[in-house]
């Protein structure tokens, strides 16, 4: 069908009416009129959207996937009906499949185009924003979100936006990794796969420093000569990026974002920051706790700050993977006190390293990183493994220092301490014991030849026993640390294997393996022996029918911390979102224990045909506490009239605070509502019978519920994860709030007892949202 007007159609529509005669002839000249057969997809769930779409005739069918392969039908559009811009809006992947019912003429106009008049024009964006808010209510969408999101996810390649995906803008980011002499340089541009320049200067402070620098097209390496600083350093490596010939860029001023990469953050951080001065002080005062690199972190990000001061620069840190850590796995068996003063506790590192690997493995199993247990072990020069329970880490081998833990090139790991004191009391000084464990101990030592495991195992090969012993001792460490994490994460899904000896060393993985087989852990060693990963690619080298999967992911750090840059300064939120933050106060709630049972479980505690009695509602609408109650068992004690709340769920939770769990003598671990599985079980109690749950014990992540209507209000989006203020008398920042948006949720911030009592909480008070520390993409 031939489209005479288009301008005159693009002005029938409501939004369009509001564009400007400019803007009009704008969108009529980027646009382009496509005829579709009856049963064409227009767009899929899970692609990136480009365009929007306008139906000029015909009829184009929305659905979502239902149960097994049957689609569900949500809506049809007709005639003057936009879509394709609520993802083009939010930079998200598409969530639902656009298909044609009929012979069909639709209009595309090209994504920036659209979004650009849009974004510059504040009646249509305010429509826009209605448009958006009446498709989420009408069709129910946020009920959905999550099995949509998760269905994307599976559909995406990238899920978790390790290639950038959701830039909603192109943006070149550059990775700066200072060290004491080194300083790694590293640019992506968020519209391609591989970075454009890779760089690296070493032996800055001496006579003869020198230059490598990588492109996707060449590799030169280059003698500099002397370079007697880090500022120094920074001029050549400003040169080579903006060299004309590798045209990184034309200018180091085009960067908007710039991520340092921070090895301590002294468990000040939960996670990446934007560097302002409080945050450089609070990074310098932690310095004495990585005294070897945050002192050339700091100076690496006032360089930069004095070279670029209008980009926003990022703090990526190696340790805030593992804030999560739980205080059973963190803390020191030493006086609380000196522990307190100076600040001693187990904070670990390689944590970027080990979260991109964990967001690889889940994205190559296409499965939620929130279903998986998963073990990951990373083997270069540095080492240690991490246990990684539904995406946060539970443990990790290094400790307060990189020393603790695995053996390493040059780093013993774990030793007694009272050998230090032996060493000391023959008389060898600090200086020389810390450079004894730093620089001469782990395969190095062991071997007497050299910290190079290719060089170990070629030596091992022609019958050298103390290179033969290095290699046992390093194995053998490593099974230890499998062993003790599987069983600290209550089962195992995913072993992963990153960095040099991890990646690349067959011989390695397959002495690590034996012995695993009896729980369900073997791997083909056909494969493992042949697997080469390169960048960017996973390998699976486990047997086919092998209950735990184990994957080779070859480490990428600067991805990992350019893609947590971007998503930082992505949510820095506009001076008017902050001002929603400051002037919206949360009701806090402190939620005491309690039960959710599935119908069926109830009527096996209080008799068949038997409905739980509402006896006052909850603050959420529709759901109440019960007059029943339960007594639960645990193998240590009991507790008594555990309330139940209503109204029946799909499964039955038990929610418990830190300090109910010690009383009941179990373990169970922090998990968002519903997320069950692998969790410990408990016996309870009704008035007409008993049953044993095998799972749902939970200490529940603490988390705020608000409505669609609020979650706009705010620019949140569920799941995302806040940081909120509680002021007063012991005023408190709770981190790690998730948040939950439903459109029949009322706002209200849950905490446990334990929590609320830190924070004297009272019927009543209310808290602020400060900032938003975490959004995943999914
Ligand atoms: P870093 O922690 O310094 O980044 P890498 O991750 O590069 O270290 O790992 C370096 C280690 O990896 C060295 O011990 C090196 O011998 C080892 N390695 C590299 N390739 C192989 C290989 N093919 N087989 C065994 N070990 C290897």
């Amino acid at each position: 069908m031939a489209v005479n007007d288009l301008k005159a159609f693009f002005q029938s529509n409501p939004l369009m009416a509001l564009f400007s005669d400019e803007e009009l002839d704008e969108c009529v000249k980027a646009s382009e009129v496509v005829e579709f057969a009856a049963g064409v997809d227009i767009e899929k769930r899970g692609e990136t959207h480009n365009s929007s779409w306008i139906v000029y005739d015909g009829e184009v069918g929305v659905s979502i996937p239902g149960e097994g392969v049957t689609e569900e039908l949500l809506t049809k559009l007709e005639k003057g009906r936009i879509f394709g811009d609520m993802s083009v809006f939010t930079g998200n992947l598409v969530a639902f499949d656009f298909k044609t019912t009929q012979p069909s003429t639709l209009v595309r106009i090209p994504r920036p185009v659209f979004m650009g008049v849009v974004k510059k024009n504040p009646a249509a964006t305010l429509q826009f924003t209605k448009n958006l808010t009446e498709i989420v209510f009408h069709l129910g969408l946020y009920q959905k979100e999550h099995e949509i999101r998760e269905a994307a996810m599976l559909a995406s390649p990238d899920p978790y936006d390790l290639y950038f995906t959701s830039a909603s803008e192109p943006m070149k980011i550059s990775v700066i990794n200072c060290g004491s002499s080194s300083l790694k340089y590293t640019i992506f541009d968020t519209t391609q796969r591989d970075p454009l320049i890779e760089g690296t200067i070493e032996r800055i402070g001496s006579a003869d420093a020198h230059h490598k620098v990588v492109t996707p097209t060449s590799k030169k390496s280059v003698s500099l000569g002397a370079v007697p600083n880090m500022e120094k350093a920074f001029e050549f490596m400003v040169a080579a990026i903006s060299d004309p010939a590798v045209g990184a860029v034309r200018d180091v001023r085009e960067f908007k974002a710039v991520g340092h990469r921070v090895t301590h953050g002294g468990g000040l951080f939960n996670g990446p920051v934007i560097i302002d001065d409080q945050v450089l002080e609070q990074i310098r005062s932690v310095s004495d706790l990585a005294p070897l690199h945050n002192p050339y972190n700091i100076e690496g990000i006032e360089l930069f700050r004095k070279l670029l001061p209008g980009a926003k620069q990022v703090a990526v840190f190696d340790n805030t993977f593992h804030q999560t850590i739980p205080p059973a796995a963190a803390t020191y068996a030493l006086p609380r006190r000196l522990c307190a003063e100076e600040r001693i506790r187990r904070y670990g590192f390689h944590g970027t390293n080990h979260e991109y690997v964990a967001l690889n493995a889940a994205t190559f199993l296409k499965k939620p990183l929130s279903e998986l247990k998963m073990i990951t072990c990373h083997l270069g020069s540095g080492a240690s493994v991490c246990a990684i329970d539904h995406g946060r880490s539970i443990d990790t081998s290094m400790g307060m220092t990189p020393l603790e833990g695995l053996v390493m090139g040059t780093r013993p790991g774990d030793v007694d301490p009272g050998v230090i004191f032996h060493l000391l009391r023959k008389g060898r000084s600090a200086e020389e014991l810390e450079n004894i464990f730093n620089k001469d101990s782990g395969l190095k030592g062991i071997s007497g030849l050299t910290n190079d495991m290719r060089e170990l195992l070629a030596a091992a090969e022609n019958g050298d026993a103390h290179a033969l012993n290095a290699i046992s001792v390093f194995c053998y460490r490593i099974k230890k640390y499998i062993g003790a994490y599987t069983v600290a994460l209550g089962g195992l899904d995913v072993v992963v294997f990153t960095g040099g000896i991890g990646e690349n060393s067959p011989e390695i993985r397959a002495r690590i393996f034996q012995g695993f087989e009896a729980f369900g852990m073997t791997i083909d060693h056909r494969i493992n022996r042949d697997a080469r990963p390169e960048r960017g690619q996973v390998v699976d080298i486990a047997e086919p029918n092998a209950k735990v999967r184990v994957l080779l992911i070859p480490a990428d750090e600067e991805r990992m911390i350019a893609r947590n840059t971007l998503h930082t300064v992505g949510l820095v939120r506009s001076e008017a979102d902050i001002r929603v933050f400051k002037t919206t106060p949360i009701p806090l709630s402190i939620s005491a224990h309690h039960i959710h049972l599935t119908q069926e479980n109830f009527e096996l505690l209080f008799g068949r045909g038997k409905a739980m009695t509402p006896k006052s509602p909850l603050s959420q609408p529709g759901q109440f506490a019960a007059e029943e109650t339960v007594n639960l068992i645990g193998p240590k004690g009991n507790l008594e009239k555990v309330r139940i709340l209503g109204p029946a769920r799909k499964y039955s939770q038990l929610e418990i605070s830190r300090t109910e769990q010690f009383k009941l003598g179990i373990d169970p671990p922090i998990r968002d509502s519903g997320d069950i599985e692998g969790t410990p079980g408990i016996t309870v109690v009704g008035s007409q019978g008993q049953i044993h749950l095998e799972k749902g014990v939970i200490c529940a992540k603490r988390h705020i519920h608000m409505s669609t209507d609020d979650a706009l209000k705010f620019g949140l989006r569920d799941k995302d994860v806040v940081r909120v203020r509680k002021e007063g008398g012991r005023g408190l920042i709770f981190g790690d709030v998730l948040i939950r948006v439903d459109q029949n949720f009322r706002l209200d911030m849950h905490l446990d007892t334990d929590e609320g009592n830190a924070a004297e909480i009272k019927p009543g008070d209310t808290g602020y949202i400060e900032s938003i520390e975490h959004r995943r993409y999914i």
